[in-house]
């Protein structure tokens, strides 16, 4: 073991409660969530569709591999790499950090997604077979999902060349299987390229909404024109990585950047995971068209916009309350004094549940299923899987508030009971 990591050793709370099952966890999450990866794609493209159908789906061997996708895998990498080093968008300071400093940003994502977006128009205008993403998800997420085991190891190992200020405090057990899954240390990079807030937004989330266009080829192929089901879908879907971009910034404050370490868990979640199960419902479609009435689709519309006005406007109200509690849009909801000198919301859209932003986020999750109708479950896999990973993320976020705000976190809690779902949890 290195000095840094003996010395670290006396500093950091070496009992810190294990997560997500601990060492168990650790070695079981890795094996499993890849082959529910394979199991999902596999189960939206079966004319069954049953995520309970016995045999599995599984594929054919020829069926894990085409050449094309480690290509278009690393071609796409390649592309958000330079992308993120364009002098374009502003640049910005994260969070202070342990030893006092602060590091620098570029706030270019959204740039990165227009700048796709021309590209695959300009490949489709030169008849680029985009449908042909349909065949290849397999393949793609086979590879995605070889580059996460690879690039966490890499990860690991270099973390031991860290300074111990530059480790996460969860993920330094000196379990090697748990601090691998966990990530060891919080901001690896090589030069200014930041490598988790790359990952974090750009691959995996504009990789999402390319696959499901993917998909919408590929149903014009079959069908001659893109189903109101299907357009529905992507553009909902479009919408909420379009402005997980618009507001790239913001991620600099959440969990994920300030306090995790970069290990397995963000490394697949956010290049294998995201892109090839949050939009499973544009696979199901292709194989599984849906017919919609308007009215059908406005109900939908509507639930969508319902869900991602809440969504939007309490982060951007919590966003504006940490940035500058003097901002006049937030200066007069009621707040109360914590230890830290740091203040916490207790009327707005925070005084309303204690996770706003989880409850608008589950609702545009049940919007993105609906339009895939009610005789399948697995459409709803993902609005399921949300609805079980933010109530584990809010109790997360809770202890960590506690430990934090003590006896005030105590006071908001009373004076705001629900977590998510008013009058519910
Ligand atoms: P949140 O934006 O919910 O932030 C939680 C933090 O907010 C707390 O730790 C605390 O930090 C601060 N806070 C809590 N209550 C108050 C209050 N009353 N007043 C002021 N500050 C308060 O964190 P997340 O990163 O979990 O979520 C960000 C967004 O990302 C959400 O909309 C979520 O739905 C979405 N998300 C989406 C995922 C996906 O896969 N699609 C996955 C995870 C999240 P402090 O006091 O230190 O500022």
């Amino acid at each position: 073991m290195r000095p840094s990591s003996q010395a670290l050793k006396h500093k950091l709370p070496h009992d810190t409660e294990r997560e997500f099952g601990g060492t168990l966890g650790a070695v079981c999450i890795p094996v499993f969530l890849p082959l529910t990866v394979l199991f999902l794609i596999c189960v939206s493209r079966s004319p069954e569709a049953g995520v309970l159908q016995w045999p599995p789906p599984l594929p054919s061997k020829d069926q894990l591999w085409d050449p094309v996708a480690p290509t278009v895998l690393l071609g796409w990498m390649t592309l958000h790499s330079l992308l993120y080093f364009t002098p374009l968008g502003k640049v910005s300071e994260g969070l202070v950090l342990r030893d006092g400093s602060r590091l620098k940003y570029p706030i270019n994502g959204f740039h990165a997604l227009c700048i796709s977006g021309v590209l695959l128009m300009l490949l489709l205008g030169l008849g680029a077979p985009m449908g042909y993403l349909f065949e290849l998800l397999v393949p793609l997420a086979v590879c995605a999902i070889a580059v996460s085991f690879l690039f966490s190891v890499y990860l690991y190992i270099r973390s031991f060349w860290a300074p111990s200020h530059a480790l996460a405090l969860g993920g330094n057990t000196g379990n090697p299987l748990y601090d691998f899954f966990i990530g060891r240390e919080l901001n690896p990079r090589i030069g200014s390229f930041d490598l988790k807030y790359f990952c974090e937004l750009r691959p995996g989330l504009i990789g999402w909404v390319v696959i499901n266009l993917g998909m919408l080829m590929k149903e014009v192929e079959l069908r001659g024109s893109p189903s109101l089901a299907m357009i529905l879908v992507n553009s909902f879907q479009l919408l909420y990585v379009a402005d997980a971009l618009w507001n790239e910034e913001a991620v600099l404050t959440t969990m994920d950047i300030v306090h995790d370490g970069f290990g397995f868990m963000l490394v697949f979640g956010d290049l294998a995971w995201v892109p090839f199960t949050y939009g499973l419902q544009a696979a199901f479609l292709v194989v599984h068209p849906q017919t919609l009435t308007s009215l059908k689709a406005a109900a939908i519309v509507a639930l969508n916009g319902a869900g991602y006005y809440i969504f939007r406007k309490s982060n951007s109200q919590k966003n504006q309350f940490r940035r500058d509690p003097s901002h006049p849009s937030v200066a007069r909801l009621e707040t109360i004094a914590t230890a830290t000198g740091k203040r916490l919301l207790v009327s707005g859209w925070w005084g309303f549940v204690r996770h706003p932003n989880y409850l608008g986020d589950l609702l545009m999750a049940l919007a993105w299923s609906l339009p895939c109708g009610f005789s399948h479950l697995l459409p709803y896999f993902y609005v399921i899987y949300f609805t079980v990973l933010l109530i584990h993320r809010e109790d997360r976020d809770e202890r960590q508030c506690k430990a934090k705000y003590g006896p005030a976190w105590d006071t908001y809690c009373r004076r705001v009971p629900y977590r998510i779902f008013p009058y519910i949890y």
